[in-house]
């Protein structure tokens, strides 16, 4: 039995209602400028009787646009009368981190996608972690989690999901990330795991289906097109929205071990020698990092760790030590 608390977020709307809701998680918050205040967090419900329930997520990471595009419109525009079920759409999750247009949350420095599962008692992350760790998760079939690059990474547009140790929700979430057809899919790999929404999904057994569009900051024409055509897709994959599958094509691809990662070990001005989308041999300088402190400094080569393409580089034009620099995936069937 859990000895949590409550949490102290109340929503405005009534998950067990058909039709549309426009309202708000409303999360209590005390400080300087306002008493009594709350952070008040956007969500909508549109419900069209029993069904399953997908749970729509963008802003996970507050300066990533691609899923708060998607999502404010789809949260506009979806009809009721489409719908078979629940569609839960929250368009930016970390919603001070996005007021503030920056990853981590300028409240309490908290990374969402850290904070799993949350703690009720916690800081302002944590009791949102906590909010869809113990009452909106456990309502939904699907878990659709939207991610960019952010300032500081740029990617090949993907749809995403994990390998699992359950072969059968792995095969259900790699179906989810076909139907999705972003120009590329990819089998993910994390750096670490601990902390992860995704991971607090798939350990309650979902369907948990991410992407990487773009990034630096900002969004693309077509990431949003992307975007915005591929959560359709995956409702109507799902069931619980009318209407077929647009597909496109896509080219599924793999991270196959930690080698997929590249970091700076100095800090200076990068160099990107191949372009996102690129292929690359093992061994093959990918980026140069030029010291800047003084001239005459022979730079820092980033080499590919492994063949396959450039999925994701650094965006900044400076580098410091430790920043993740190249990610390489491998093209598969
Ligand atoms: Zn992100």
């Amino acid at each position: 039995m859990s000895t949590l608390r409550p949490s102290p977020i109340t929503p405005t709307v009534d998950f067990e209602r058909d039709g549309v809701q426009h309202g708000f998680l409303r999360l209590p918050y005390s400080r300087d400028d306002s008493a009594w205040g709350s952070v008040m967090i956007p969500i909508c419900v549109v419900r069209n009787g029993r069904g399953p329930a997908a749970l729509l997520t963008g802003g996970n990471h507050g300066d990533e646009y691609e899923g708060p595009l998607a999502l404010y419109e789809l949260a506009r525009t979806l009809d009721p009368k489409d719908v078979s079920g629940t569609v839960i759409i929250v368009p930016a999750m970390n919603y001070p981190a996005f007021r503030a247009g920056t990853r981590t949350s300028p409240i309490d420095k908290g990374n969402m996608n850290r904070s799993f599962p949350g703690r009720p008692d916690g800081t302002v992350t944590e009791k949102i972690a906590d909010y869809f760790q113990r009452e909106l998760l456990p309502r939904a079939d699907i878990v659709f989690d939207f991610h960019s690059g952010g300032k500081t990474l740029d990617f090949v547009p993907f749809c995403a999901a994990h390998t699992l140790p359950d072969k059968a929700q792995e095969k259900k979430a790699f179906a989810a990330v076909e139907a999705f057809s972003a120009p590329f899919s990819m089998r993910m790999t994390e750096i670490d795991t601990v902390g992860m929404y995704d991971t607090a999904a798939e350990e309650m057994g979902k369907v948990f289906v991410t992407t990487e569009l773009g990034g630096g900051g900002t969004s693309r024409a077509e990431t949003v097109r992307i975007a915005r055509r591929g959560v359709l897709n995956v409702l109507r994959h799902g069931g619980i929205v009318a209407g077929a599958v647009e597909k496109g094509r896509t080219q599924w691809l793999d991270m196959p071990s930690g080698d997929c990662f590249a970091f700076a070990e100095d800090d200076g001005m990068i160099e990107t020698i191949v372009d996102l989308g690129e292929r690359v041999d093992e061994g093959q300088v990918v980026a140069r990092i030029h010291s800047t402190g003084r001239t005459g400094v022979a730079p820092q080569e980033i080499k590919a760790r492994m063949s396959g393409l450039l999925a994701a580089r650094h965006f900044p034009g400076l580098v410091k030590a430790g920043d993740c620099v190249s990610v390489f995936a491998v093209e598969v069937d």
